[in-house]
This record gives C-alpha cells, structure tokens and sequence, in this order.
C-alpha cells in the first residue's frame, strides 16, 4: 500500500493535469500541475461542479464525455481536431495570452459504491506547434519548387516564371519569342484503356522524349497540366518554330507507344499549336498563351497528331 503522503507527492509533481469529478461532476480531485496551469489552486475549485465553475464547458465534447463516462462507463479519448484549448490553461506563471494546446481524455472508475470520472489533460502546444511549422515548411517547399513531380521537367510556375521572364527580354531588346502548347490526342481513351497509372508512365515517356528535343539552354520544357505540354523557346520565329513543332510531333509519332484502340491513331501521338511573340498583336502571355491555344485547337479540328501555327502569323509568313 503507497503511503499517503507520497502518494500526495507524486500527485503534486506529476507533469499533466488531473482532475477527478463524482458522480455528481463535482471536483474532488484537481492536482497541483492544474492549478499552476489555471491559477486555480486546489481549494478554490475542489467542491464545485465543473460545469458550475466553468460554464463555457457547457455544450463541449468535454461534457459530453464526462457524460459518457459517468453514466455509460465508457473513456473518452478527446479527438484533438475539435476543440484544441478546452480549459483555460497557460504556461505556468503567464495567465493570459494564447491558451495551451491540450490533449484530454476521460476514464470513468468505481472506488467503493462510487462512480469517478478521471480528466487527463496533457499539454501538447509543442508538439501541435512543431507539426504546423513542419506542415508550413513543407507547403513552402512545394509553393519555391520548379520541378513537375511526375515527369521531372519545369512546372507550371516555372513556366508562367520563363515566360514572363522571355517577354520582357523580347520587349526590351526586340528578340524573337515562340511559343509551343502541345497535347496528347485522346489521352481519356488511354487512361479508360490502360489504367491510370499506366497513363502516368505514357505522360512521363512523353515528356523526356519532348524535353530532350529542346536543345538550346534558354529553351524551356514544361508540363503545362494534365496531358499538356508547352515550350518557350526565346529567340525563335514563328517558321522556325513550326519546324520544331513538327520535329516534337514525329519524335514522339515515333517512339510507337500503343495506344487504346479508341484513338485516332494506333500509336501515342500529339496535336500542336504554335504562336510567335508580336509587339502589336501578341505581346503579353495572355494573348500568346490565347493565340496558341487557339491554334492547338484547330490542330485538333484538323484531325490531330498535326502541327498548326497561329493563323495571323501563319498569313503573315
Ligand atoms: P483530345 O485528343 O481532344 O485532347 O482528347 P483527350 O482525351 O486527350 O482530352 P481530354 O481533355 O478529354 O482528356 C484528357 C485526359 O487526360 C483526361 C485525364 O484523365 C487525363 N489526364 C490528365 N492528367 C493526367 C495525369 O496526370 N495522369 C493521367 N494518367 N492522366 C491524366
Ligand atoms: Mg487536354
Ligand atoms: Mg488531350
């Protein structure tokens, strides 16, 4: 048998909170880590029902376990996501300020004829505060990163970054600017054929097959999204575009990768389109992304697995 006064000392120095009510929710246990987190010392809250004493308790899971506890004898463990701060407890000594993040759960228990509920409050403001530096840290990783996780080539925000980067040189000392919006003919039917992940291994062929194509260091290779690709390729006009064009669309014509028997064609293959910057007409990436777009869609009216340049610069060619 523990000797009471030990059994008092251990109580005072255990590092979580403690806090056992009666049947009648009243508190007859709130141990010293409670009071120096709440500025309540045991003697002061001792006697009174918890929910008297703090009414904004009332409603909570808390009450709800308590509930549970002493009627059903069932524990509670409190899930951390619904309310993170149910007592007011601060680091010991600065009452005020942000409350402590705490941990809490309910275990009923019989002593003689009597049924107890124990609270378990434990203080978890590092831990929470850790994960959600990690969890910043990790979404700011992924906000800097360049890099397409599945293909490996530049990203979206790279190539929004390239491009602007290209119109401004172009507009600053009258270069030539071309740009390239590619993508995979019936790529629906290949995935419904193939399976996802397989459709996945197609994309990423297909991407290294295109990047490999661009040989000039300012050239840049994207994934534009889903099964779209696109190019930057600074110092090019709208003829030697087309021939690169045309160049990327047989590469991968010919790298022969089956493909679903719904598909106009019985290998993978590619539509294109192509537009050229143009200081009056074309000078923005909205408006070359738009020219672009619109030629790749009369790429895919045509047929597919063809090349079309943006038809003003075409006429004017
Ligand atoms: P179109 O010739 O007109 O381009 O027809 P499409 O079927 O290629 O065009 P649609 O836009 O209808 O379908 C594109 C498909 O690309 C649908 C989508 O499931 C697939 N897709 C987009 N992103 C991914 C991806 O990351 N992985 C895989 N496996 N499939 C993707
Ligand atoms: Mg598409
Ligand atoms: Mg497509």
């Amino acid at each position: 048998m523990i000797h009471p006064k030990l059994f008092e000392r251990v109580l005072g120095l255990a590092n979580l909170g403690l806090v056992v009510l009666d049947a009648s929710q009243t508190i007859v246990l709130w141990n010293q880590w409670m009071a120096s987190h709440s500025g309540w010392s045991a003697s002061r809250v001792q006697g009174n029902e918890l929910f008297d004493l703090i009414p904004e308790l009332r409603g909570q899971r808390l009450e709800q376990a308590v509930h549970t506890a002493l009627v059903n004898n069932l524990p509670t463990q409190l899930p951390q996501a619904s309310n993170r701060t149910p007592f007011a407890l601060y680091p010991a000594g600065t009452w005020g300020g942000e409350r402590m993040e705490q941990s809490v759960s309910v275990t009923p228990f019989t002593e003689g004829k009597e049924r107890y509920c124990l609270i378990e409050v434990s203080d978890v403001s590092t831990t929470v505060g850790r994960e959600r530096q990690l969890r910043g840290q990790a979404e700011a990783l992924r906000a800097q990163s360049y890099v397409d996780g599945l293909t490996g080539i530049a990203n979206r925000r790279h190539f929004d970054v390239a491009l602007d980067r290209e119109l401004r040189r172009a507009h600053r000392n009258g270069n030539e600017l071309s740009l390239l919006l590619m993508d995979i003919d019936s790529f629906k039917a290949y995935n419904d054929h193939f399976g996802h992940q397989q459709g996945d291994a197609c994309l990423s062929l297909v991407a290294e097959a295109f990047a490999g194509m661009l040989q000039r260091p300012a050239d840049l290779a994207a994934r534009y999204g889903g099964e779209e690709f696109a190019a930057v390729l600074p110092d090019t006009g709208p003829a030697q575009a087309q021939q690169h064009a045309e160049a990327i669309r047989a590469r991968i014509a010919a790298l022969g990768i089956t493909h679903a028997p719904a598909a106009v064609r019985n290998h993978v293959t590619m539509s294109i389109g192509v537009a050229s910057f143009d200081k009056n007409r074309l000078a923005d990436a909205e408006s070359l992304l738009g020219a672009a777009d619109r030629a790749l869609y009369a790429a895919k009216h045509a047929g597919r697995d063809c090349v079309v340049v943006d038809s003003a610069q075409d006429a004017a060619a």
